[in-house]
């Protein structure tokens, strides 16, 4: 059946303005505390190369199989709404030769990403990260940094989550856990699910991450990847470990955490929340030395994390929960033709001194605009009626105690700067 046109598309969703202001209050929480770490916002297009996120992302994923939003523009390219911003933001990391700064490069992003996934509670077509990247440096400190950074972050929203860590290997020891894997998968082969039986060729690692009922018995007792790490990767997991140990940074380990991504090495981890429910997964991220090589880029180890806004504002509690709370300084009420355009005037000086003022444009009685002064809990009410307009002196009143001043302009501006002061 077609969609109505006065509702939004399947999976997306307006934000109306009560929302908007929670969404804001943890925008502005986010950027505030990341400035602290040193963090730099950096914006990237909504849209790439289709095969930005083909090779980044890689072919056998979810993701790239089936859940993009491609289509091709007036001149024939590929281009893909993105779906997660990491491969955007190693890409503009290359573009823009950000290495040759001193030191890692500490990016962070905000903004919308796009996946066409089967609808269900907490997931959106539509959604919004933030997310952070570091590049430049393998040092597993930055790793206990991050997950220190947005467990705090979680904190001060009064968020209880559980971190859950795992390391996935790298190309030198992950190749030889996978034929590992292929090899043990193969033997069970009729009791894996049908998506399972294909994950097993294509990419067995997925066969971790099935969701299957039927499927928990056979993976339970495949071999874990922390048992088949190479020297360096095992000695990168514990000092990772020694270091949220160092910090006090409570950890589970889960060897089946391998993430959907390619192009994953070493750490991965994820930050979950019971009260979510069945997508109880908040943050993900992990680390992606390689990724920028795959892309064509240089050389570039890189880290980082994208957090779901839509599911952590879910979360927020009710005392967090900032609602839009406009109140005008100044309700201007007139009568007639000639006090509205006096009212206009007036308005706009206020409103560049910096208060707010609400003028309604049809306004009816004064009785219907005083009405409507009170229900926006205006903090003062001006008038504007025939004599005012004739003397060039306005009635203010103080909503809250009722005082009342016959002031000119000037004197209204003077009496409302003496009240900012007082404040
Ligand atoms: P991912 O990029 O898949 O690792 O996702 C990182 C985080 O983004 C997840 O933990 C979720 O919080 C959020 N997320 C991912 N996909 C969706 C979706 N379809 N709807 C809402 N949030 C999502």
């Amino acid at each position: 059946m077609e969609e109505s046109l006065l509702s939004t598309p399947s999976g997306t969703r307006d934000l109306l303005p009560d929302e908007v202001a929670r969404w804001q209050f943890v925008e502005k929480e986010a950027r505030q505390l990341f400035a602290r770490y040193s963090f730099r916002e950096i914006r990237t297009p909504i849209f790439e190369s289709t095969e930005l996120f083909a090779r980044g992302i890689g072919v056998d994923t979810d993701i790239v199989g089936k859940e993009m939003y491609t289509f091709l523009d007036q001149s024939g390219k590929s281009l893909t709404l993105r779906p997660e911003n990491t491969a955007p933001v190693v890409r503009a990391y290359a573009q823009h030769a950000m290495y040759r700064g001193a030191g890692v490069t500490k990016l962070f992003y905000i903004g919308p990403m796009f996946r066409h996934e089967k609808k269900q509670k907490g997931r959106w077509r539509q959604f919004s990260q933030i997310g952070v990247e570091v590049l430049g440096s393998d040092h597993p400190a930055i790793e206990a940094e991050v997950i220190e950074m947005i467990l705090y972050f979680l904190e001060t929203l009064k968020i209880r989550c559980q971190l859950l860590v795992n390391s996935v290997g790298c190309n030198q020891c992950r190749p030889h856990y996978v034929d590992l894997l292929r090899h043990e998968l193969s033997k069970q082969i009729p009791r894996l699910c049908e998506d399972c039986r294909r994950r097993m060729e294509a990419n067995p690692l997925r066969v971790l991450d099935c969701k299957v009922e039927s499927c928990q018995p056979v993976i339970d007792q495949l071999p874990t990847i922390t048992d088949h790490l190479c020297e360096e990767c095992r000695s990168h997991f514990d000092r990772f470990k020694g270091y949220l140990e160092a910090l006090g940074i409570p950890y589970r380990i889960v060897p089946r955490l391998v993430r959907g991504l390619d192009y994953y090495v070493r750490t991965a981890f994820e930050i979950v929340s019971d009260e979510l429910g069945s997508q109880n997964a908040l943050v993900g991220g992990g680390r992606y030395d390689g990724l920028s090589e795959i892309l064509g880029g240089p050389p570039a180890k890189g880290f980082g994390f994208a957090m779901g806004v839509d599911r952590l504002v879910m979360l927020l509690p009710e005392e967090l929960s900032p609602r839009w709370t406009w109140k005008p300084d100044i309700f201007l009420a007139y009568l007639g033709e000639a006090a509205f355009d006096r009212a206009f005037a007036i308005a706009r000086t206020l409103r560049h001194d910096g208060w707010s003022s609400h003028l309604e444009f049809d306004g009816g009685s004064l009785k219907s605009q005083l009405r409507l002064a009170n229900r926006l809990q205006a903090r003062h009410v001006l008038i504007i009626g025939e004599e005012e307009l004739a003397k060039g002196k306005y009635q203010l009143k103080r909503l809250d105690d009722s005082r009342q001043w016959d002031f000119n302009l000037d004197e209204l501006r003077d009496y409302l700067k003496s009240q900012a002061a007082q404040q």
